[in-house]
Formats: structure tokens, C-alpha cells, sequence
């Protein structure tokens, strides 16, 4: 995205006492774009957003929202309303009057705050549910409420803490086309925290992986997917096949299972130099046979299966005892004795591969 950001964390650190939750976070959102943070649990995701919403203070650095920083400045004051998973929506209001809440708080008169809240209610399907209390509604449902809630202000970005973990699989991939739809509509920036990679890749326009308080990658799914910078994202991602060993300093990596050529791009790692190569699973192939020259390869046993859909991924363990895995789609597997115990060939064409750093 070109625009200017509306956010930007410049250096900013959070310490809890000697614990360091988020460390040197250098990190610009723009405007109009949802973004969604993924990584392990405690890498510091929460804590990010919690930061941009005014619940935590930065113990380092600067928060900036549309060019002025916010460090000081309290919650209510922000404009940055946040959605969780528990949804802290109130008990002893009904719907209507959880979605006018906030509007009362800033001061809007009863006649305008009705009419904002009926459109909202309308808009995210809910209208029938109006007077109902909080705790006659189903998950789904409150969720709806709560977005009404937080968006009936307008506001100009929106802060997201894994708000459809509670819901089941199919309420789950009914919400993200709800969610995804409302953000491209209303052009609203969303910053949205989750486990999930599908709930990430599907609904952003760009992701952001986090492994303790650290950043370790920023782009777009398909950017992420095909090139993982780091060994922690090909192993957060689990689609590649990892290998790790020295390079002899003249294009080959030395590693516990075979060698195998480096990536010919020019950047061959001097000689000695430990090296992490990876190749996703989609681009790794299996044969009965051994392959020709123009692959790589490595001799595995088959030890599990698992069906995704049109695909399936076959995993194999190598004589190390390191695990490789392959994704094809059906008829190519029908081709190839898939058992239990199975030896097969796993391979990759050379021009495929690409170094991680291992940091
Ligand atoms: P999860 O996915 O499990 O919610 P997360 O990535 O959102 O994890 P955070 O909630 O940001 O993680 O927490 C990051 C780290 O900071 C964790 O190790 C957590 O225990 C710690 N932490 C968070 N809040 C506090 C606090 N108020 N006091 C002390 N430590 C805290």
C-alpha cells in the first residue's frame, strides 16, 4: 500500500518488570489496510495492540496515530476501539443499547443515537434482536453486536483481539467474509490478532509474524507463503521442508541427510558457514524411482498421511530421523504406493530452494 501511515510504532519497547514482551518494534500501518498480527502464544500480539489502544504505556519509544503521538494520551481519547474474543459486552444493557453505549458517552443526542444504532443493527443482520438481552443471544450473535458496537462511531481503525476464536469452524468462515466485507466497504483500518494462519492469510492484506516480542516478517500471504524469511516463519508456517548444515563454500550445503546445491541466486554462504535452506511442499515431489540429476533428494519412509481438501500432504521421516512432508493433489498420489513404512524419494528441482536466517 502507497498511502501514508496511520500508524507507526517507532522503537517501541514494553517491559513487564525485567520481562521484555515486545522488543524494538519498528512497525507502519497504513491506511485502509487489514492487517492482521499471527504468531505463537505470548510473542507479544496482544500487548501490540493493547499499546495502540491505550490500555498498556510503551516503556520505550514512540506511537504515533496520523502523524501525532499518542503515547499520552488516555484510552477514551483515542479513537481506537477494540473487539476480543470475550467481548465485554454489557450484561445489564440490551442490544440496542450496547451498540448506542459509546455514542451516549460522546454526547450524541437520544434521537440520532437510536437512528445510528438501528442502521448498525440492520447492517450486521441483528435488527430483529434489538431488545433482547446479551445473554439470549448465540455466540455468533453477540459477535455482530459487539462489532456494532465498536463501529458505530466510526472510527478510523479498529483493533481486533482474536474475536472469532469462541465461534465454531463454520460461524468462524461465515464472519471473516462479514468482517472482510465491512472492512473493504467502510475502508475502516483493521488490526486484527490472531493464532490462525487461514484467518490471517484469507482475510489480510498483509501479515505480520511475531515470535518473542520480535518481528520477524512482514507481507502479504502469498509473499510470506512462498518466501519465508526466517526458520522460525517456515517452521510457524509448517509448508516447507527445512534443511540445515554447513556450505562447503562452493554452492553445495553439507547436511545430515545428503548435500544438496544451494540456491544459484549469487549469494552462496562462505564455506563452513551454517546454513538453513528451505522448499515448500508444494514444490517438493515423490517417486518410486530415483530422480534424475536436475532434482535433489532424499530417501524417506512414509509415516502419516492427511487429507486437506483437493491435496493431501504425505509426511516422511528421513534416516536422521529429521521429517519431510510433500502436498499433491489426489490422482498424482493414486500413482505412487502411499503406505505406512513405504520408502520413497522425495525431491526438489535446486532452483526451487531458498536460504532462512536461522536469528
Ligand atoms: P496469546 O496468543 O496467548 O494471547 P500474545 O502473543 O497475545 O499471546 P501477550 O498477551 O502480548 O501475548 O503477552 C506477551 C508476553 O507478555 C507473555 O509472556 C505474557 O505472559 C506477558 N505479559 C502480558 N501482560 C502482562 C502483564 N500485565 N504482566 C506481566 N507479564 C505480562
Amino acid at each position: 500500500m502507497q498511502s501514508e501511515p496511520l500508524v507507526t510504532f517507532n522503537g517501541v519497547i514494553k517491559k513487564f518488570g525485567a520481562f521484555v514482551a515486545v522488543q524494538k518494534l519498528d512497525l507502519e500501518i497504513h491506511k485502509g489496510e487489514f492487517l492482521a498480527i499471527m504468531g505463537s502464544s505470548g510473542c507479544g500480539k496482544t500487548t501490540t495492540l493493547r499499546m495502540l489502544a491505550g490500555l498498556d504505556a510503551p516503556t520505550e519509544g514512540e506511537i504515533r496515530l496520523s502523524g501525532k503521538p499518542i503515547n499520552d494520551l488516555p484510552t477514551w481519547q483515542r479513537d481506537t476501539p477494540m473487539v476480543w474474543q470475550s467481548l465485554a459486552l454489557f450484561p445489564f444493557l440490551n442490544v440496542i443499547e450496547n451498540v448506542e453505549f459509546a455514542l451516549k458517552m460522546r454526547g450524541v443526542g437520544a434521537k440520532e443515537r437510536r437512528t445510528r444504532a438501528e442502521n448498525w443493527l440492520e447492517r450486521m443482520q441483528i435488527s430483529e434482536f434489538a431488545t433482547r438481552n446479551i445473554a439470549q443471544l448465540s455466540g455468533g450473535q453477540r459477535q455482530r453486536v459487539a462489532l456494532a458496537r465498536s463501529l458505530v462511531v466510526e472510527p478510523e481503525i479498529l483493533l481486533l483481539d482474536e474475536p472469532l476464536s469462541a465461534l465454531d469452524a463454520h460461524l468462524k468462515v461465515r464472519m471473516q467474509s462479514v468482517l472482510q466485507g465491512l472492512q473493504r466497504e467502510l475502508g475502516i483500518t483493521f488490526v486484527y490478532v490472531t493464532h490462525s494462519q487461514s484467518e490471517a492469510f484469507s482475510m489480510a492484506d498483509r501479515v505480520v509474524i511475531m515470535s518473542k516480542g520480535i518481528v520477524e516478517q512482514v507481507g502479504t500471504a502469498q509473499e510470506i507463503y512462498r518466501a519465508p524469511k526466517t526458520r522460525f516463519v517456515a517452521e510457524f508456517l509448517g509448508s516447507s521442508n527445512i534443511f540445515s548444515g554447513k556450505s562447503d563454500g562452493n554452492g553445495m550445503l553439507a547436511t545430515p541427510v545428503g548435500k544438496f546445491r544451494l540456491p544459484q541466486d549469487g549469494t552462496s554462504p562462505q564455506k563452513g558457514r551454517s546454513t538453513t535452506m528451505v522448499v515448500l511442499d508444494t514444490r517438493s515431489h515423490l517417486s518410486v524411482e530415483e530422480p534424475g540429476s536436475e532434482f535433489d533428494f532424499v530417501h524417506a519412509k512414509i509415516i502419516g498421511e492427511e487429507f486437506t481438501g483437493a491435496t493431501a500432504t504425505i509426511y516422511l521421516e528421513a534416516e536422521d530421523g529429521s521429517e519431510l512432508r510433500v502436498q499433491k493433489d489426489h490422482d498424482t498420489l493414486a500413482a505412487l504406493p502411499i503406505d505406512v513404512g513405504q520408502p520413497l524419494y522425495v525431491s526438489w528441482r535446486p532452483n526451487e530452494t531458498h536460504l532462512v536466517s536461522d536469528a
